[in-house]
């Protein structure tokens, strides 16, 4: 068959998302997502500008060589804005696929390795009292892995935390409409210190392993903001408290810092949340310098682009940690949890629920129960559009935050 249409979906159903929707000759329907949080429209002229007239007559079946197509056949090869375009094409793709086939996706990709995809979800408070109690929270609903990050004495709104009080639902969203002087969208600025963080998250660690014992699986975000002696120290502090992985500690660019922090700690590391190919990986993985890989299915060229990665990572015994924000739109989620399903390295799967807002327009057939996530049985990915309501919600510009230190350097968020 071949493809006729090639539609590009924004919306903005509490918050924004970019989804391409491929139709073939015979009516067949395939979603992929696209969404670069803060940057989406730069994606959304790639597909709709530059891939779509690309695409209209090819063969659909042939995912790999359209892939190669995109990728190769471009000249300006990696980054963000091409890979999220063609990782949107690639999930559209095999969604086709595997509903031509009428198999869940996973079915396709080699069938279950596991009954399910253990989840982490995010805990979060502005002090310990706050995320003992989300953390209780997520207990109770029989989660086994949480990610926890709290607000830290002195500074304000930072990475991570939950403007809810404690026990309400948790609603964090850190793309933010704000406006300059003249009523422009621009990001909002939070502030940033290193060494008052580093010296008040042990504190946060003590009192979880005190409070919540050995079996809870802890996970902890940097978020890219130390150097790497700083990320070599809190690695190094924190081995008394038993994580699963510290992620992100130092700037991705730097392949080689890993090197340093390696040296000087046990603690597991993770990073890739921002990476787009499997050269982004090289270094790190043949190293042995990591021990998950973060990149998503939706920023990293899609579930082709992503096995290159994973299949990468497996030989060296580095495992899968996908990256889940809610800026992954439940079509890039339902992405992952197929592969999840099937990777013979599969780590943890990260999961932030979208809103039921988000839920009204993207129909999904995935499961959450007991702290595992299930992608279901439903033909391709699973998930189904209702673009009369995306059309109701439009596009509203939003950033994430930058960071300031104390005398206006611009850090790293
Ligand atoms: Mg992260």
């Amino acid at each position: 068959m071949t493809i006729t249409r090639v539609d590009v979906i924004i919306t903005c159903p509490g918050r924004n998302f970019v989804t391409v929707k491929i139709t073939t000759k015979d009516g067949l329907v395939g979603y992929g997502d696209a969404t670069l949080n803060g940057r989406e429209l730069a994606v959304a002229s790639y597909l709709r500008d530059h891939l779509a007239p690309l695409l209209r007559e090819r063969d659909e079946s042939r995912i790999e060589d359209i892939w190669q197509y995109l990728y190769r056949g471009s000249y300006w090869r990696r980054g963000p804005v091409t890979m999220a375009a063609i990782a949107a094409v690639d999930m559209a793709l095999w969604d086709i696929k595997a509903k031509r086939a009428q198999m869940p996706l996973y079915e396709l990709l080699g069938g279950a390795s596991r009954k399910g995809v253990r989840a982490y979800v995010h805990a979060s408070g502005w002090d310990y009292e706050a995320l003992k109690v989300a953390v209780e929270g997520y207990r109770t609903q029989g989660f086994t892995a949480v990610r926890v990050q709290t607000g830290v004495p002195g500074l304000g709104q930072i990475y991570g935390i939950a403007p809810a009080k404690a026990g309400e639902k948790y609603n964090y969203e850190p793309a933010k409409p704000a406006v300059n002087s003249l009523g422009e969208p621009c990001p909002v600025e939070e502030e940033w210190d290193s060494r008052a963080y580093l010296n008040f998250v042990p504190e946060i660690f003590d009192n979880l392993r005190r409070d919540f014992g050995s079996s809870l699986a802890l996970l902890h975000d940097a978020h890219h903001r130390l150097t790497p002696i700083e990320a070599a120290r809190l690695g190094k502090e924190l081995e008394p408290y038993d994580l699963f992985w510290l992620e992100d500690a130092t700037p991705g660019e730097d392949q080689e810092a890993f090197r340093l922090i390696r040296s000087h700690t046990t603690t597991p590391l993770a990073t890739g949340e921002v990476f787009n190919t499997v050269f982004d990986y090289r270094t790190l993985i043949s190293e042995r310098l990591i021990d998950y890989v973060r990149s998503s299915v939706t920023h990293a060229g899609g579930i082709t682009g992503i096995k290159k990665i994973l299949s990468f990572a497996e030989i060296y015994g580095v495992k899968s940690g996908i990256h889940g924000p809610t800026d992954v739109s439940p079509v890039g989620m339902a992405a992952a949890l197929h592969l999840d399903m099937t990777i013979h390295n599969f780590g943890i799967q990260e999961f932030m629920p979208h809103s039921e807002e988000t839920l009204s327009v993207f129909r999904t057939s995935y499961t959450v129960a007991d702290g595992y996530l299930h992608p279901g049985d439903t033909p391709g990915l699973g998930v189904d559009l209702d673009e009369e309501l995306a059309a109701a919600s439009p596009y509203t510009p939003a950033y994430l935050p930058t960071n300031r230190l104390e005398d206006g350097t611009v850090h790293d968020w």
